[in-house]
């Protein structure tokens, strides 16, 4: 299978980042997508990929870095000739937030202007998402790929539930955390995973900063953390992905981000900490991610 990194950064627009989203290839051709967050759709076509060639979604949870691109990738993927519905799979919530989107929701008036054109109105299946809230466990299966999806630990359940996933295809294991503190599931679905792509959001010193100054939420997990898991899990190799901006140069991000983010300490040479923190605990292959990184398993 081949595994493209459409968008590793986090919840702020970043110039070299897009946000959360994986698109697993597998051998026979079909394509997954995990997150959606923005520029996934346009990450797709620079990375050869036809997002109308996309039949499933998967969202880990409902925070705008993982599905602010959904709409766009809909209604582009009608546009592109897309035949059927694109299946979404995701918490709580799910159908509620895919509802208000098209026919009946914010993109109504595009919705009606493009579906009076014949061409469009017979494929107009596309653009109605079959949508399913999942509960854990076994949540998807074809002949091509199994998906195995948990709770992790990221926000309050009642806010919105958060999943980490496990990844069966072409006798490969590929495990994604979503975004959440270090916590069993995670290596439960990590366990002998030929892959672990797991969230990075800050290093530690970004964490002590923002315990310091009671600022965001502590639910992510540190690069510490990280090695941690993945040393449990006994994981084959780890991307570390779902970067919180730290390592950015951007003037905009760093003016912006002066209230909750210790701007001061920001640039690339960050990456250098998180390596250092990860293998503290974890001595596997070891790779940072950026956008359009490719993985062949
Ligand atoms: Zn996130």
């Amino acid at each position: 299978m081949k595994i493209t990194m459409l968008g590793t950064g986090a919840a702020l627009p970043d110039p070299d980042r897009g946000q959360s989203a994986i698109l697993i290839s597998t051998d026979a051709g079909k394509h997954y997508l995990f997150d959606c967050g923005e520029g996934a759709t346009r990450q797709m076509v620079r990375a050869n990929i036809n997002p109308a060639d996309v039949g499933l979604v998967f969202l880990t949870h409902l925070h705008h870095d993982h599905i602010s691109d959904f709409p766009y990738f809909v209604i582009s993927s009608w546009m592109l000739n897309r035949t059927g519905s694109p299946i979404l799979l995701g918490p709580k919530g799910t159908k509620n937030f895919a509802n208000h989107l098209f026919e009946d929701g914010a993109f109504r008036a595009d919705f009606l202007a493009r579906s009076a054109y014949p061409v469009r109105k017979d494929n107009i299946e596309a653009v109605r998402p079959d949508v399913r809230e999942i509960v854990p466990g076994v949540v998807y299966e074809d002949s091509d790929i199994r998906i195995t999806a948990l709770h992790v630990d990221h926000l309050p359940h009642e806010i919105c539930e958060c999943y980490g996933v496990r990844v069966e295809a072409d006798g490969k294991v590929v495990a994604f955390s979503g975004d959440t503190k270090p916590c069993p599931a995670m290596v439960e679905l990590a366990r002998d995973a030929d892959l672990l792509i797991h969230e990075c959001t800050f290093p530690q010193s970004f964490i002590d900063h923002r315990a310091k100054t009671g600022v965001g939420t502590y639910s992510h997990t540190s690069p510490l953390g990280l090695g941690l898991i993945a040393n449990e899990a006994r994981a084959k190799s780890v991307v570390a992905t779902h970067f919180g901006h730290f390592d950015s140069t951007s003037p905009v991000l760093k003016r912006a981000a002066a209230k909750h983010l210790p701007v001061e300490l920001m640039g690339p040479h960050l990456m250098e900490d998180v390596v250092r923190d990860i293998r503290k605990n974890y001595q596997g292959p070891l790779r940072l991610a950026h956008d359009l990184m490719r993985i062949d398993l």
